[in-house]
């Protein structure tokens, strides 16, 4: 008997419940991928990310064939593919891992009705993607947790399943047929400095943090210059390397730096229990706070000036040059380019997170909007009118300025935390420097802000 394993954000043969599934079921399977047209067609498929996946097929196809086996990869309705590819193999059962957004919801219960009507099972495995699947946890009165906290405890009382070994065989049979995968490096993203993809990198880039710098994380992961985070992102979105492995493995490793890594991990469960709650929140508002933010139309001058990396703010401008090259942004730097977007420039917070999206290699829908509408404070924040003063926060997790001289070249003669504040400098130190003022004052912003809020 046969059966496919549909891969979808979960790019890997370590701790894969629903390839171990399939290969309990019988004695051959099809690892499947499917380019889905719908996913292209929603924009959803952006060059970095496209560069990243194809990096990722190549390398799972790679493993595959070590194991005796191939990737099998096909392009059009992810429905119509999966459905004739089971046919092709004669597989009684598909499995694949529970999906959490609007678009996958719906496709994951369509697959489940046409494999269905043609005598076949669609079976669906959940901690795939996430350490504490949606729904798991619940308070008393709701089907979500909105405020984080009370989640965070729940979440850690879960109990999480045991790690799964990689298959050391698997057996494909000749009779299922797909296009050849990528090979490694054919697409080129928009990104100069864009990270490789694949479980075989993001497992190198595990040991290598879990030996050099998870120790440390607790001190370090808000240091913008010292860049000390994980950078496992891209993998966890695509799937490339298991979040219940890596809760896991930092439970046992210990200490602070694990505690405050398997924090934000938690944070990574708690987007997606929302989202799973309320597929809406992806577009609209959590809660709406009937905000007229400005748009394209009213604010072109200003939005463009913060997509290029020329607000005239040096800790805002160094972070958005820093996506556009890496196609990456350190987490401090997305709270401050987010919060000076939608907080400073009262823009709306949808047109920040599609520029977002179109740049970030780990852009995922549940992290990037909801971190939005966290900043925005249309969201789960529970202090929605904060600001982050982009200033003060650039002299505490910046101090010597050494962030903004790698990124912003224009002040890299600029010594020490003077090069947060240009517009102090000397009136010829700041003549001769080719960089632009501050787009709006920031206590004419906080005013605007305000006002808009009714504070
Ligand atoms: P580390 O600090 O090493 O954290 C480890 C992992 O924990 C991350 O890889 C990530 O999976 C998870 N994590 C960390 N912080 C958060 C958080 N606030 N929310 C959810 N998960 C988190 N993350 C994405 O993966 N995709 C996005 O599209 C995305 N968009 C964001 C947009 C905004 C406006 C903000 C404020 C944050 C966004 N984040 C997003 C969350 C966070 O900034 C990134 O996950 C993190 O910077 C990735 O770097 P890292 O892997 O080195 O993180």
């Amino acid at each position: 008997v046969a059966s496919v394993v549909l891969f979808t954000s979960d790019l890997r043969l370590y701790d894969h419940p629903p390839l171990r599934a399939a290969l309990a079921a019988g004695d051959e399977v099809v690892p499947l991928f499917v380019r889905d047209r719908a996913v292209e067609a929603a924009g959803f498929a952006a060059p970095n990310r496209a560069a990243f996946l194809a990096d990722c097929l190549a390398d799972l196809d790679t493993a595959l064939r070590e194991r005796g086996g191939r990737l099998v990869v096909r392009s059009g309705d992810l429905v119509t593919q999966v459905c004739a590819v089971a046919a092709q193999a004669d597989a009684g059962e598909v499995h694949m891992a529970a999906a959490h957004s609007a678009f996958a919801t719906r496709r994951e219960d369509r697959l489940g009705r046409a494999l269905e009507a043609a005598g076949r099972r669609l079976v669906v495995h959940d901690a795939v993607t996430v350490a504490v699947p949606p729904g798991e946890v619940t308070p008393a009165t709701s089907d979500h947790f909105a405020v984080f906290t009370p989640y965070y405890r729940h979440w850690a009382r879960a109990r999480l399943r045991a790690v799964l070994s990689a298959p050391r065989r698997v057996r494909v049979p000749d009779r299922a047929t797909g296009e050849r995968p990528p090979v490694r490096g054919a697409v080129t993203g928009v990104s100069p400095a864009l990270p490789r993809g694949g479980e075989s990198e993001g497992r190198k880039r595990l040991t290598a943090y879990w030996r050099a710098g998870l120790a440390d994380y607790a001190d370090t992961h808000d240091d913008l210059a010292a860049d000390a985070t994980s950078r496992l992102s891209a993998h966890l979105h695509f799937g490339t390397l298991s979040p219940v492995e890596l809760v896991h493995r930092a439970r046992r490793h210990g200490g602070p730096g694990a505690e405050a890594l398997v924090r934000q991990l938690a944070w990574r469960d708690f987007h997606r229990q929302v989202l799973a709650a309320r597929p809406d929140a992806a577009h609209a508002d959590y809660r709406g706070k009937g905000d007229h933010w400005r748009t394209e139309r009213t604010a072109r001058d200003d939005i463009e000036a913060w997509r290029q990396g020329r607000t005239g703010y040096p800790v805002i401008d160094a972070a958005m040059r820093q996506l556009r090259h890496e196609g990456w942004m350190h987490n401090r730097a997305r709270l401050l380019t987010a919060g000076f977007l939608t907080k400073t420039l009262y823009v709306d917070w949808r047109i920040g997170a599609a520029h977002f999206l179109y740049w970030l290699v780990d852009g995922d829908i549940a992290n990037n909007q909801l971190n939005w509408q966290w900043m925005a404070g249309t969201g789960t924040d529970t202090r929605p009118n904060r600001v982050l003063n982009p200033v003060l926060q650039a002299r505490r997790y910046d101090p010597e300025g050494a962030y903004v001289r790698r990124w912003v070249p224009e002040l890299g003669g600029v010594a020490g935390p003077a090069v947060h504040e240009p517009w102090k400098l000397p009136g010829g130190v700041r003549a001769a420097l080719d960089y632009p003022d501050p787009v709006v004052g920031l206590a004419e912003g906080l005013d605007r802000f305000r006002r808009a809020r009714g504070r």
